[in-house]
C-alpha cells in the first residue's frame, strides 16, 4: 500500500521534494505521544517530530481540546481584518515570553513567512537591502529567505531582492574554526565581521540574521556568547540582529527558553514557527515596536496566526509552561548527549557529538579523517529505523544524524532511543573498514 502511494505521489508531486526512505518511504497514519504508526502497522518512536515541529507530541488532549473547541464555533478563519481573540492572547503571551522590551507580534503560516516579513521590517526601518547572514545556514525558500541561505543544497536560484555578505558557520570539525577555542573562535568571527562591513558592504547593512543552533546546518552552533559579540560592532552602526528561533525556540535547547539567550544579548527581532503550533501552521516575528511598525504599506497574511492555528499556539505554549517542558529537555536531552557520548569514544565513525537540550546531532566522517562519509550517515539512518527508531538527517555534507524529539519526551523513551541509536551506530562502524 505505501509502495502505491510512493508510485503516486512520485506521479503528481515535483521531483525536488526530498521523501525520506527512498522505495521504503512510510506514511504514518496514526500518533500517540512520542509513537507514530505506519500504514503497514509498524510502530516507531519519532526522535525528529516532523523536523522538530510536533514538539509536545501526538495526540495531546489539552492541544486538540483546544483546536476543536474552535472548530465548534463554526469559525475556522476569518481573516485579520477582524479582531481574533485567540490571535491576540498568543501575541501577548509571545511578546512577553520573547524578552524584547513592549514587542509587537505578526503571525504567518511558516517559518520562511516569518523570516521574509523579518527582511521586509529590517529592510524598511534601515532603508537598506544589505543583509549579513552565516554561511551553512537555512531560512526559507522563498527569494529572500533563499538569498541568506548559506547552504548549497538549498539554494534553488541566485535570484534576490538583497544583498548579502557572509560570516563564518561555528563548524568545528573543519575549515578554520576547527581545534580553535571557543574564545578565538569568537575573535577570528569578529575581525571577519568588521572586515566584511569595511569591505564588501556599503556601510549601511540593514541587519545580521543568525540561527542560534543551525537547523537544517546540522545542529552547528558558535561559541556561547557569539551573538552578543557581534551585536556590540552591530550596534556602532545601528545595524539590527535576527534571531532565526524557528527551530531553537521555546525551550528546546534545555538551557534557555530561546538560543538567543546562551549569547548575552537580546536580539531586535526573533523569528519563530515549526513547534508552536505543533503541527498546525504558525509561525511569525517578534520584536522592537519601531522596526516591527516600519513596513510603509499595508502587509497582510491571509491565514497567519488565524483562529485554529492561534488556538493550537495558544495551548502549546500553556502546555510548554505549565509541564516545564524546558527542564524535561535539559534533564532528557543530558541522559541522550552523555550516552551517546560516551558510546563515541569507541566509534571512530563518529566526529562529533553536540546539541543542547533536546536538539542534537551526530556527524559521520570516514574514520582518521574529517571527510564527510554521507553513505554511512544514510546506513545508520535506515539501521535506527530497523531499530524503531525515527531520526532526521542534514549538514552540508549529509553526513549528520539529527534527533529533535517531542520536549514530553520521557526518560524512559530516551534511554529506548539512545539505545536503538546506539545499536544502529555501532552496526555501521563495524562494516567500516
Ligand atoms: N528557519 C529555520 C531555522 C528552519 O529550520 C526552517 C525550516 O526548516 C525555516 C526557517 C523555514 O521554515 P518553513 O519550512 O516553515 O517555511
Amino acid at each position: 500500500m505505501t509502495d502505491d502511494l510512493l508510485a503516486r505521489h512520485q506521479a503528481v508531486l515535483p521531483s525536488w521534494m526530498p521523501i525520506y526512505y527512498g522505495d521504503e518511504a512510510i506514511e504514518i497514519v496514526s500518533g500517540s505521544g512520542r509513537h507514530v504508526t505506519d500504514a503497514n502497522g509498524r510502530t516507531y518512536l519519532d526522535f525528529f517530530g516532523g523536523v522538530l515541529t510536533t514538539m509536545i507530541g501526538y495526540d495531546i488532549p489539552e492541544i486538540r481540546a483546544a483546536v476543536e473547541e474552535q472548530i465548534r464555533t463554526g469559525v475556522a478563519h476569518t481573516s485579520t481584518l477582524y479582531l481574533i481573540r485567540q490571535q491576540v492572547e498568543l501575541a501577548e503571551k509571545v511578546a512577553r515570553l520573547s524578552g524584547i522590551p513592549d514587542a509587537r507580534v505578526f503571525f504567518t503560516n511558516s517559518g520562511t513567512e516569518a523570516n521574509e516579513a523579518a527582511m521586509l521590517m529590517a529592510t524598511n526601518v534601515r532603508k537598506s537591502n544589505q543583509i549579513l547572514a552565516i554561511k551553512n545556514s537555512y531560512h526559507g525558500r522563498t527569494f529572500a529567505t533563499m538569498a541568506i541561505t548559506g547552504h548549497r543544497s538549498w539554494s534553488s536560484s541566485s535570484l534576490s531582492p538583497l544583498q548579502v555578505s557572509w560570516l563564518p558557520s561555528g563548524d568545528r570539525v573543519r575549515g578554520r574554526m576547527a581545534g580553535l577555542s571557543d574564545g578565538d573562535q569568537i575573535d577570528v568571527a569578529i575581525d571577519e565581521l568588521r572586515e566584511t562591513l569595511a569591505t564588501v558592504t556599503a556601510g549601511d547593512v540593514a541587519a545580521l540574521i543568525a540561527e542560534p543552533i543551525q537547523g537544517v546546518g546540522g545542529f552547528v552552533s558558535a561559541p556561547d556568547g557569539m551573538l552578543g559579540a557581534y551585536k556590540k560592532v552591530l550596534d556602532e552602526t545601528g545595524i539590527l540582529l535576527i534571531a532565526d528561533e524557528v527551530q531553537t525556540g521555546w525551550g528546546r535547547t534545555g538551557e534557555h527558553f530561546w538560543g538567543y539567550q546562551a549569547h548575552d544579548v537580546v536580539p531586535d527581532l526573533i523569528t519563530f514557527a515549526k513547534g508552536i503550533g505543533n503541527g498546525f501552521a504558525l509561525g511569525g516575528v517578534a520584536g522592537r515596536a519601531d522596526v516591527m511598525n516600519a513596513v510603509p504599506a499595508i502587509s497582510f497574511s491571509t491565514f497567519g496566526g488565524n483562529p485554529i492555528s492561534s488556538a493550537a499556539g495558544n495551548a502549546v505554549i500553556d502546555y510548554v509552561l505549565n509541564h516545564d517542558l524546558q527542564a524535561n529537555a535539559l534533564r532528557v536531552g543530558t541522559i541522550l548527549l552523555d550516552g551517546l557520548r560516551e558510546a563515541a569514544g569507541s566509534l571512530p565513525i563518529v566526529a562529533e557529538v553536540r546539541g543542547r537540550g533536546l536538539m542534537l546531532a551526530v556527524e559521520l566522517v570516514r574514520p582518521g579523517t574529517t571527510e564527510p562519509d554521507s553513505a554511512a550517515t544514510l546506513r545508520v539512518f535506515d539501521e535506527c529505523r530497523k531499530n524503531g527508531l525515527l531520526v532526521g538527517k542534514g549538514g552540508l555534507y549529509n553526513n549528520v544524524l539529527r534527533m529533535g524529539p517531542p520536549l514530553t519526551l520521557t526518560e524512559e523513551e530516551a534511554r529506548e532511543g539512545l539505545a536503538a541509536l546506539v545499536a544502529a551506530l555501532r552496526t555501521v562502524n563495524a562494516e567500516t573498514p
